[in-house]
């Protein structure tokens, strides 16, 4: 019983709380390639996203050189709200699956929006309240990053104005009632508000939108409005480094009882929980000074990293904003009704494409059936309900467990548990009912979107 030396939950102290984010890019030799202006193909400079996002965070945008960027103490304050967030030792996991791996997961859920995206939402605010902005605009499908930005928004008494995919607004009113709870107007797009709402209202009357198309009234909604910008909650460079609040802080903890991981995993939809999860690791690999297996886990109905192109691509299926190079689908690419609404974007952060790229980490994709069987086996061991996105990350952490189990290896596992599912339980529902499915694009599904990438000889 020695091995209970390691608490079940190791806990920093406030003062512990990162002094500054870890920008990873300034240790890759192959930095991620530029945002291209989709207009003249050429990298998007400061003053051309300046009418978009607040300066500050232009400039972290572009910022592949400065490795540590001081977290504000207006930022830090907050974070003290609900950070440092819990290392825990799975040891009831363990035990169930009779397994010699260690497993850990950094639980960031511990808040009322229910995930690490408040992380960024909460820097995001920050900037646009010191440039002396009246508020910010976003898009939301499920829900998850307007209820974050609400609450961050509201934290700093900036107008926040959330377009929210029209089926989600209708069919899921809970988070949309938090956010109005928090202060935010909470829009149903396409909506009459936008000149791009009323033209795709008028094209397709009925329709109960898109992700792509909320973007092109939050967007159009920012640039028209003096004192307003647009803020986005993953995928972005600058929301990777905010969120490296999370793994400086696995790390600390990790340091204090000698715990080094062999694997490092985490859920990706747009790469931003993943990205700062494994930040300080991958920064050790980078300049040499430590090796970690580190996996990408996506559904099998969105398989980005495993099934895409390393290609330039447009961020949004409304094909207005900046062309990214990542691992996409393809921005026409809509992947079937997955449960995991945040883990349902076409593209990837451009920095873990590169890294992947590079062969500095790994991906796998799993189906939606047995990442609710791992969410429930999860939930019933070690107690707390995980939201589905994460229960990705937890599928792969217990396959390598159960791998661990047959070779005898006492490997350590880390993995990301981004976040709650109390909102997510008529997917819990469809999967007890037994009413759940497993949908994989086919290959010529995913060809047919390909051949509608743009064209880009960067
Ligand atoms: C949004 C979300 C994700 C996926 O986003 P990333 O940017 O890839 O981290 C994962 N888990 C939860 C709970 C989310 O809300």
């Amino acid at each position: 019983m020695s091995e209970k030396k390691i608490p079940y939950k190791i806990y920093l102290s406030e003062d512990e709380i990162p002094k500054a984010w870890y920008n990873m890019r300034a240790d890759m030799k192959n930095k991620p390639a530029p945002l291209l202006n989709p207009g003249t193909g050429k990298p998007l400079t400061a003053e051309e996203l300046s009418p978009i996002f607040c300066d500050e965070l232009v400039a972290q945008e572009l910022d592949e050189n400065t490795p540590f960027i001081d977290i504000p103490d207006e930022i830090r304050n907050f974070y003290t709200m609900y950070r440092p967030s819990p290392l825990v030792r799975a040891y009831c996991l363990e035990e169930k699956l009779q397994t010699p791996a260690k497993i850990y997961y950094k639980f960031e859920g511990n808040n009322t929006s229910g995930s690490h995206k408040l992380n960024s939402a909460i820097a995001q605010a920050y900037y646009a309240k010191k440039q002396g902005l009246k508020g910010v605009t976003t898009e939301t499908g499920a829900g998850q990053w307007g209820t974050a930005l609400s609450m961050a928004c509201s934290y700093f008494g900036l107008d926040c104005k959330v377009y929210m995919v029209k089926v989600s607004y209708e069919q899921k009113p809970f988070r949309r009632e938090v956010m109005r709870t928090y202060g935010a107007s909470v829009v149903p797009s396409p909506s009459e508000t936008t000149e791009v709402g009323k033209k795709i209202l008028a094209e397709h009357p009925g329709t109960t939108g898109s992700l792509g198309c909320a973007i092109s009234e939050a967007v159009e909604v920012a640039t028209k409005n003096p004192g307003y910008r647009y803020v986005l909650g993953s995928v972005l460079n600058q929301v990777l480094l905010h969120q490296s609040v999370i793994g400086l802080e696995a790390k600390a903890a990790m340091d204090k009882y000698d715990i080094k991981p062999d694997i490092i995993i985490g859920c990706a939809g747009g790469g931003s929980n993943l990205g700062g999860l494994i930040a300080p690791f991958m920064g050790e690999k980078l300049r040499g000074e430590a090796d970690y297996r580190i996996i990408a886990v996506e559904p099998a109905s969105c398989p980005s990293f495993t099934r895409g192109k390393f290609a330039y691509d447009f961020c949004d299926t409304g094909m207005i904003c900046p062309l990214a190079k990542m691992y996409t689908l393809g921005s026409s690419f809509i992947p079937s009704a997955n449960h995991a609404g945040g883990l349902r974007f076409h593209g990837m952060s451009s920095t873990l494409s590169q890294l992947y790229h590079d062969g500095y980490m790994e991906a796998t994709s799993v189906e939606q059936t047995s990442v609710f069987e791992a969410a429930e086996q999860f939930a019933r061991v070690e107690g707390i309900l995980p939201a589905p996105e994460s229960s990705h990350a937890i599928r792969a952490a217990i396959n390598e467990a159960l791998k661990c189990k047959e070779t005898g290896e006492e490997k350590t596992i880390l993995f990301g548990l981004t976040g709650t599912g109390y909102f997510d339980l008529v997917a819990y529902e469809k999967f007890h009912n037994g009413e759940m499915t497993d949908e994989i694009p086919t290959d010529e599904q995913l060809q047919a979107s390909f051949a509608k990438l743009p064209k880009v000889d960067a």
